[in-house]
């Protein structure tokens, strides 16, 4: 444990300066939050402990009928397990009779006891111990997010100016704990291209990665992180609290800045190539007026964070309020508006899409999640194509695998136009639905997929994770994740050269369309539609101007050539570096 002054070095993820006090988050331990509570309110909070735990047999319930629908009666019994271990009688009444004793809210003393219970078990060197306490928590999640826990969560503001501290977060934690006016975040783990770090950076709230550090910060203890220098300080003095208060007064409206200054810097290369540059959005944010006015389409319209960001699924009308909010602000231009791309990492605070899986990256999510659950995918393609009648609205289909998914996807946005139509609903008749191409089976088939999609959109912060088979959210393999590796780029290679001989209009929307190294080679390739993160679109048009088409065509085979990350950074530094000696 940190308890003096401490200077700590990590990943710089999302820019920025923060300073307040450690709010620390210890893995499924302190997240629900010690509520004193009067006589008056025992009864209630022992009721609501009773409805939480019959929602949750219900849902457990649910689940176990369609795994046995889906998986066959021997896998259906996991869930049996878990029913057992949510009605267990003699456990709740010890809950209800501390509730009584301590006048504590339902959700603390519950999972106090569940910690008591599970500490023994998860420490056992017997892992079916282990995996029995792992049970029981992931149990015992569901209870106390029905239990109110994410509603309480995610609204009760933090007092003060707060630091996330944590082993982790999903987007879904880093939105609530915004939502709760955290200011910055300090994780023990996760890549620069994980969700979690996305999500700061679209929030432009400061977030540092540092190994191992939320077992050291002490709850409460003064800090100061620095997501742009990559440094946190635990414990500062005075004198360095006071310099980076300076400093980050200094820092503070840079971004913004430098975002309305956009328009002077065309995207056009020194020899004439226009290059349509974009922005990656998530949540409507302090750039979205700047970027509409300056007639800056929306290459990327993340919509699961809508999702994310609320207590359930929106329905038709909320959701078609939000889109048509998007797509009038941003008339003059175009939005893509990718449907929900929801499992693996991107599931809510209460973590609730589906039954836990052991390989969630690999498992059901984005497209694979939507054509299961086709009344909330028809529900989003209605409200989608309600909001179309601009004819400046295009549909993103996330983690295209196969071409059946396409074409099943494709079928249903027929059908859903053909009862807008019968109900006399306008749209636009023509909306494009293009496909994202991050996953290597989708490069490697991109000739066939590009005859059947509208538009491509290349996602590299997948397929690196999936070509490369790094977790983007894993900082032990974060070496090995690196978008450079000759692997990735020929498969974005292979999907370009595909999509120029299928004459589907092609982009690239993950985080290396905004990375200074990968634009030259980019461009070189043939590539003019780039879409990428708002903070990154300032610089990118500066370089654009100053790249020249005729020379960096040239790049393209010899770093494709190359053996290895190492080597294909270091030849596209050597043109970064003549090129700024310009
Ligand atoms: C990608 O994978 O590159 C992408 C743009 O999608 P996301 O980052 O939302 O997974
Ligand atoms: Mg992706």
């Amino acid at each position: 444990m940190i308890t003096r002054r401490k200077t700590v070095m990590g990943v710089a993820v999302s820019a920025g300066i923060v300073m307040g006090r450690a709010q620390v988050v210890l893995p499924g331990y302190t997240k629900v939050a010690e509520v004193p509570i009067t006589t008056s309110r025992i009864k209630s909070e022992q009721r609501a402990l009773d409805r939480a735990v019959e929602e949750t047999v219900q849902e457990i319930e649910e689940l176990r009928d369609s795994a046995a629908q889906r998986l066959g009666a021997q896998v259906a019994s996991v869930f049996e397990a878990q029913l057992l271990i949510a009605s267990d009688k003699s456990f709740l009444d010890e809950v209800k009779n501390r509730i009584g004793i301590f006048r504590r809210n339902a959700g603390f003393v519950y999972n106090s006891l569940v910690q008591e219970t599970t500490h023994k078990l998860k420490h056992s060197v017997d892992p079916y111990m282990q995996a029995m306490g792992e049970e029981i928590e992931g149990v015992s999640n569901r209870v106390l997010s029905h239990l109110s826990g994410y509603r309480e969560r995610s609204t009760v503001r933090f007092k003060g100016d707060r630091i996330m501290v944590g082993k982790s977060f999903t987007p879904g934690e880093v939105l609530s704990y915004r939502n709760r006016k955290a200011v910055g975040f300090l994780a023990g783990e996760g890549g620069a291209n994980s969700h979690m770090a996305l999500i700061a950076r679209s929030l432009m709230t400061p977030m540092l990665i540092v190994d191992d550090i939320w077992s050291q910060v002490q709850n409460n203890c003064r800090i100061i992180v620095d997501g742009t220098d990559g440094r946190a300080i635990i414990n500062p003095s005075d004198e360095e609290w006071s310099e980076y208060q300076r400093k980050k007064k200094r820092q503070g409206p840079a971004l913004l800045t430098r975002i309305k200054k956009l328009t002077k810097i065309p995207p056009t290369t020194s020899d004439g190539r226009v290059i349509n540059v974009s922005a990656n959005l998530e949540l409507p944010g302090p750039v979205d007026d700047i970027l509409a006015a300056q007639k800056f389409p929306v290459g990327l319209y993340r919509t699961e964070f809508l999702y994310l960001n609320s207590d359930g699924f929106p329905d038709e009308d909320q959701q078609f309020e939000y889109y048509d909010r998007i797509a009038s602000k941003y008339e003059d231009s175009y939005v893509v508006l990718r449907t929900f791309d929801l499992g693996s990492d991107k599931v809510r605070f209460d973590g609730d899409i589906g039954p836990r899986e052991t390989n969630p990256a690999l498992g059901w999510r984005g497209i694979r999640l939507m054509l299961e659950m086709t009344d909330i995918f028809k529900t989003q393609l209605r409200a989608i194509l309600r909001a179309s009648t601009r004819g400046n609205v295009r549909i993103l289909l996330p983690m295209i695998t196969e071409l059946e998914e396409l074409q099943k996807a494709r079928r249903i946005v027929s059908q859903v136009k053909f009862s807008l139509r019968r109900a006399g609903i306008r749209f636009d008749e023509d909306i494009p639905v293009g496909i994202m191409v991050e996953v290597p089976s989708a490069a490697l088939t991109a000739h066939r997929l590009a005859l059947d999609a509208d538009f491509v959109s290349i996602g590299t912060n997948d397929l690196t994770q999936y070509t490369m088979s790094a977790d983007r959210g894993n900082s032990r393999v974060m070496s090995l994740y690196n978008s450079f590796h000759p692997s990735v780029l020929s498969l974005i290679q292979m999907t370009i050269v595909a999509c120029q001989q299928a004459g589907t209009p092609l982009s690239i929307c993950g985080e290396m369309a905004g990375d200074p190294l990968a634009l030259p080679l980019f461009i070189g390739m043939g590539v003019s539609d780039l879409s990428m993160n708002p903070a990154k679109i300032f610089d990118s048009c500066r370089l654009i101007s100053k790249i020249d088409f005729n020379l960096v065509k040239h790049l393209v085979g010899p770093v494709l050539s190359s053996h290895s990350s190492a080597g294909v950074m270091r030849k596209l530094q050597n043109y970064r570096n003549a090129l700024e000696k310009k």
